[in-house]
């Protein structure tokens, strides 16, 4: 009777202890900002939960730790009958669950998840004591040991009280099911009734007490996890994958005292509190960021957990403050140390190159991007905090509508003889409305010496495929993607609009791009302001016309080539067949995967406006990436992005290797097969105008761009 009464009361003051501490993280989320999460795609979030929680697949992608924690995983869901077993059986003795209490299977589940987990334990200790990857550098680690090692308590305890009842005999399952619990049972072989009895006691309170330790100390750790996951899978964005969380500014009603973004912690919203306690410190999106892997201070990690330790820091006398009045919670509110740089560093904030890495690597969907841009906001639009090399860039999208700042009307400079010597007649959008699709040339392609041959490349492909085509000429703008990432909202509104009302005024349905930033953009971005378009980046349409054979790749190019994905194309859209389809269509192409590709390519280092950024610390992004695109041996490097092609170009001018390896847009190679090359129908028709074209040379007739912003990157 005295241990039912014992355990009655431990267990009603471990549940008060939990749900107060519940009571608290919840209205630790609530001080953020109200956001709509609600969800709208069901489909999605089933799945989300089926595959991210239940399958665990993002953790899956790492082969060993991701079994380890499967199996933790299940064991814990698993094992939870047992729980229940235990507390009932201090209640009353040969306690079962009902219905499924007996059920054999049942207990040869449990008796295997127990091992499971056991190993699963055992390879985290290895993983964490003898391999120590840098991925788990600035993580809590003796926390997570505790809990191990709780975990491995549990599970002992488990064990032993399943081993103390068979000998007792009044153990619930057949014991021909439960062999991991018949070997245990022989540790109590030739001990007497009262032995056994008094063990199976102590096992049972000790394994109980581990379980209300545990129960209230992971709502004070980073296992917190364990509850909140499904929770933040659940609110998980339903925005596609490249598109930034909407801001809507009014403008032209501007004022000095408004603040945007986030500048303190009750700036964040509810979500981004609720990301901060899902964080595992598992550092997966750590051991992914170009940033944290080349040097810099910033960890996708580590900017979480500074961000969780400070909710938690000032979360409970906010809660307090709220609690007591309304100017009471004001007043907390005013006397809350600034994001930037009190809790994160500025520079840990402009080192994100928003390639999606991290948010692509985290098992548990937190949203690093949509934080930092947040802080970037905040930097930009509030305090006009940011590295002065931006100064210009902004100044010029706002001022000239690209960063470069030049005037629109040299918007149509590239038409002018690329290699084929002579100028292209590409009419524009107003005087071919019934044209079939615009080619969106975009700023680097109409601006950058390098980028003004591939898209007269590409815009010669098209005339060769026959393809109806019109562009906008002085009537584009910068589609907005590096005032958007640089944080600079209300340029990229400005612009968005004023496009968006272009491309609508002429009815535009289908648009073309050679870069990854536009396409993104306008595809994912620009529905948000009312601009919905068919909108293909230009290696798929390109691998489109060839499958169609309206472009046939002719000459052999004898080349081995390697493709970089860009992280616009492939990471945040999925999109990275079509070049290796264009690139494998080219007779005598051999092609070479590098390292990390596809949906883990490597960026190049220009994202999220960094190519507008001086890299002061660590080795720079592009060199990282050219090292690995050496690595692959090949003498070509394709692209499908500009800022790739700038990166990637000068990645390998500094490794020196400029004379054995080229940086080609798919673009360019394909119509070097077709045109350029001595064995093409058109090499032979025009005779001369490309036969014999050397393969690793530019043409020169191109020069004079004016230094842009991006020289910072370039030189
Ligand atoms: S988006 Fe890329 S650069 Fe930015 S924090 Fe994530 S992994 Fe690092
Ligand atoms: S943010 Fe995600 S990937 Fe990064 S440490 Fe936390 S749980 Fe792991």
């Amino acid at each position: 009777m005295l241990e039912k009464v014992v355990m009655t009361i431990l267990l009603l003051i471990t549940l008060a202890a939990f749900a107060r501490r519940v009571n608290d993280l919840v209205g630790f989320v609530r001080l953020g900002q109200g956001e709509d999460r609600r969800p709208r795609d069901w489909g999605r979030k089933l799945k989300d939960q089926l595959v991210v929680v239940g399958l665990q697949r993002k953790l899956l992608q790492w082969t060993v730790p991701g079994v380890m924690h499967f199996f933790i995983f299940w064991g814990f869901n698993i094992l939870f009958t047992t729980i229940v077993e235990a507390f009932g059986a201090v209640y009353q003795e040969g306690f079962h669950l009902p219905v499924i209490g007996k059920w054999g299977p049942l207990g040869a589940m449990q008796d295997f998840f127990v091992v499971a987990v056991l190993a699963g334990l055992a390879t985290a200790l290895v993983i964490r004591k003898i391999q120590r990857p840098g991925r788990f550098r600035g993580s809590h680690l003796k926390e997570a040991d505790y809990i191990l090692y709780l975990i491995a308590g549990i599970m002992i305890t488990i064990l032993l009280t399943r081993g103390a009842e068979i000998s007792l005999g009044h153990f619930p399952y057949d014991t021909r099911w439960t062999p991991v619990s018949n070997f245990a049972a022989q540790l109590f072989t030739g001990m007497s009734v009262a032995a056994r009895d008094a063990l199976d006691t102590i096992f049972l309170w000790w394994h109980s007490l581990i379980i209300l330790g545990f129960l209230v100390y992971i709502t004070y750790s980073k296992h917190l996890h364990i509850a909140t996951s499904p929770i933040n899978v659940l609110f998980t964005s339903e925005r596609p994958k490249g598109a930034l969380k909407p801001m809507h500014i009014d403008v032209e009603n501007m004022s000095e005292d408004d603040t945007f973004g986030v500048g303190k912690l009750t700036d964040l919203t509810w979500k981004q509190m609720l990301d901060g306690m899902t964080c595992t410190e598992c550092g997966r999106c750590q051991s992914q960021c170009p940033a944290w892997s080349t040097g810099k201070p910033l960890s996708p990690k580590l900017l979480i957990m500074d961000m969780r330790d400070h909710m938690f820091e000032y979360g409970d006398q906010l809660l307090a403050a709220k609690r007591e009045s309304d100017e009471k919670f004001q007043e907390a509110i005013s006397q809350l140390p600034p994001m930037n740089p009190d809790i994160i560093e500025d520079e840990v904030i402009w080192d994100c190159t928003t390639c999606g890495a991290c948010v692509q690597a985290c098992p548990v969907n937190i949203e690093h991007i949509d934080t930092i841009i947040d802080m970037r906001r905040n930097l930009v639009m509030t305090e006009s905090r940011f590295p002065r090399e931006m100064q210009s860039a902004l100044q010029n999208l706002e001022t000239t509508g690209n960063p470069w700042g030049q005037p629109p009307a040299a918007r149509e400079e590239w038409m002018k003889g690329g290699r084929r010597q002579e100028e292209l007649k590409i009419p524009r959008i107003s005087e071919a409305p019934d044209a079939e699709v615009l080619f969106w040339v975009g700023c680097a392609g109409a601006f950058d010496d390098r980028n003004k041959k591939v898209v007269y490349d590409f815009a010669r492909l098209m005339q060769i495929a026959g393809v109806k085509f019109a562009v906008l000429g002085g009537e584009e703008n910068c589609n907005g993607d590096p005032a958007r990432r640089m944080g600079a909202e209300y340029i990229y509104q400005m612009l968005a609009e004023q496009n968006i009302e272009t491309l609508n005024g002429y009815n535009v349905k289908k648009i073309v791009t050679v870069c990854p930033h536009c396409f993104n953009t306008m595809f994912n971005e620009y529905p948000q302001f009312g601009g919905n378009f068919e909108v293909v980046h230009h290696t798929e349409y390109l691998a489109q016309l060839v499958a169609e054979g309206r472009l046939e790749p002719q000459g052999e190019l004898a080349k081995t080539v390697t493709y970089h994905d860009p992280c616009y194309n492939s990471r945040h859209n999925d999109v990275f067949q079509g070049a290796r389809n264009v690139i494998e269509s080219i007779p005598g192409t051999e092609y070479k995967e590098m390292h990390r590709h596809g949906h883990s390519t490597f960026c190049c280092g220009a994202g999220g406006g960094r190519m507008w950024m001086e890299e002061r610390m660590g080795k720079k992004v592009n060199t990282e990436r050219t090292d690995e695109a050496l690595a692959s041996a090949s003498d070509t490097v394709a692209v499908g992005c500009p800022f790739c092609n700038i990166m990637l170009s000068d990645g390998i001018q500094e490794r020196k290797a400029d004379d054995r390896v080229a940086v080609r847009d798919v673009a360019q190679l394909l119509l070097e097969s077709i045109e350029f090359h001595p064995d093409s129908d058109a090499a032979k028709a025009t005779n001369g105008i490309g036969g014999g074209y050397p393969p690793t040379k530019e043409p020169e007739e191109m020069t004079g761009t004016p230094a842009g912003p991006g020289d910072a990157q370039t030189t």
